[in-house]
């Protein structure tokens, strides 16, 4: 129950949807696009300078000509640019990258760099992996997917790297998605008149922004079933303009996700799924080592690589609640824990809900109770593969009218895949795998 300003009383139920991978993924996007660029423009210079007796072009503007539009010159993660389409509208000194001429081509030094990422192109080719730079608007945390009942309030939280220049503004805005349909003939010359129809769809936003809305945080109060759209936030400093991925927002009075257990289950599996995702983008920088504990994944600032706690709480967990920020956090008593086991099997464990024991694998996977993997009938034999659940009696049962189950065998205690093989049994048409 919620007590507002005016005094009236409004319940509504939120529940969250954590997706920080998205976030990650989102960032990394504009940081690969800008890698691409920068591979571009390398092999630009090496065509122009193949017809140039291999010289070493002493910068960007001798070698437009080998390169198809001026949008290669910006690079993808500042959203806050118009990027012009000819060359005779490029501002030079509005470019995102700088040309360094060094030859010869087989040399190691850097040629070229991006003024937002520490990407390092190097004059044989070779393009070096960095991050943003100090001082752009990164962010660390997320705006979090809602689901609400009307008359909820609601609120967008994002958390911007700690060392972005300031001032930082911010803009929120409200999304709305939409289907654009397009239909081309393709034609085919071989057959005068000849050709196809040609259909794609395509996903688009209208953006609006939202007035007054200018913090990190947006608050919205009493929410109806029209607030239901998705939400981001535009991110501004000296440096440029980032904008968040898109949170969804979803009012609904008959939302059973707010209370039901499978919908609890089904978070859980997200939250696994989550964790897992982080753990890999974190395993990249670290020798492709999984981390052993949640309180090593953290990011370069040292903060937690979730965005927020919520992520490490099981909706079904009575026992702990998630708090609304880091400090004082204890990682060892949250609704998971990452079970350090054998990283080359791509079957252990990885981490676990503590509250339903489904399971994330070593390889992303996730489990949330025992299943088949592998059916294989010939004549009168039937060999079933099977992973069954950690920790958990599983009844492998059979039937030949779907009706009548008669249990062929038992598995407890163990993990990961096992072999059940039946010779000169059948009838036996139906197989299931279930926890009692
Ligand atoms: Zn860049
Ligand atoms: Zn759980």
């Amino acid at each position: 129950m919620l007590i507002l300003n005016a005094g009236i009383f409004v319940h509504g139920e939120i529940i969250f949807l954590p997706l920080p991978g998205l976030d990650q993924a989102h960032q990394k996007a504009g940081s690969l696009g800008c890698l691409n660029n920068l591979k571009q423009i390398s092999y630009a210079a090496k065509r122009w300078s193949l017809d140039h007796g291999g010289q070493f072009p002493a910068e960007f503007q001798v070698f437009t000509n080998e390169l198809a539009s001026p949008a290669v010159f910006f690079c993808p993660t500042d959203v806050g640019r118009l990027i012009p389409t000819n060359w005779s509208d490029l501002n030079w000194s509005r470019i995102d990258y700088t040309w360094i001429s060094n030859a010869p081509w087989a040399d190691t030094n850097i040629c070229g760099t991006c003024r937002i990422h520490t990407h390092a192109l190097q004059a044989d080719g070779f393009v070096r992996f960095g991050l943003e730079r100090s001082g752009w608007p990164s962010f660390v945390a997320g705006a979090v997917e809602q689901l609400a009942t009307p008359g909820s309030a609601v609120e967008f939280k994002v958390r911007i790297a700690p060392d972005a220049l300031v001032p930082v503004g911010f803009q929120w805005r409200r999304e709305h998605l939409y289907y654009r349909t397009n239909v081309t003939f393709v034609s085919d010359p071989s057959t005068p008149g000849g050709g196809y129809w040609s259909t794609n769809r395509s996903a688009n936003f209208t953006v609006t922004s939202l007035a007054g809305q200018t913090t990190p945080s947006l608050r919205l109060q009493n929410v109806q079933t029209n607030d239901s759209d998705y939400y981001t936030v535009a991110v501004s400093n000296v440096m440029g303009t980032t904008v968040s991925s898109h949170a969804r927002l979803g009012v609904d009075a008959g939302f059973t996700v707010l209370t039901n257990e499978h919908w609890s289950r089904v978070i859980c599996m997200n939250n696994l799924k989550q964790i897992s995702l982080l753990a890999n983008i974190w395993a990249d920088d670290h020798d492709n080592h999984k981390p052993q504990s949640f309180s090593e994944m953290t990011n370069r600032f040292g903060l937690p690589m979730f965005g927020w706690p919520i992520v490490l709480f099981c909706r079904s967990d009575m026992a702990r609640t998630a708090p609304a920020d880091w400090p004082g956090l204890d990682f060892a008593n949250t609704s998971y824990e990452i079970i350090s086991g054998d990283e080359q099997d791509a079957y252990a464990i990885f981490c676990q809900c503590k509250v339903h024991g489904f399971y994330v694998q070593m390889d992303g996977q996730t489990i949330s109770g025992p299943r088949f993997t592998a059916i294989t009938h010939t004549n009168n034999t039937v060999e079933l593969a099977l992973v069954v659940f950690a920790g958990r009696t599983n009844l492998l049962e059979a039937s030949v009218d779907l009706v009548n189950w008669t249990n062929v065998a038992t598995y407890s205690g163990a993990t990961g895949p096992l072999f059940y093989s039946e010779t000169a049994s059948l009838p036996r048409s139906f197989f299931r795998i279930r926890l009692p």
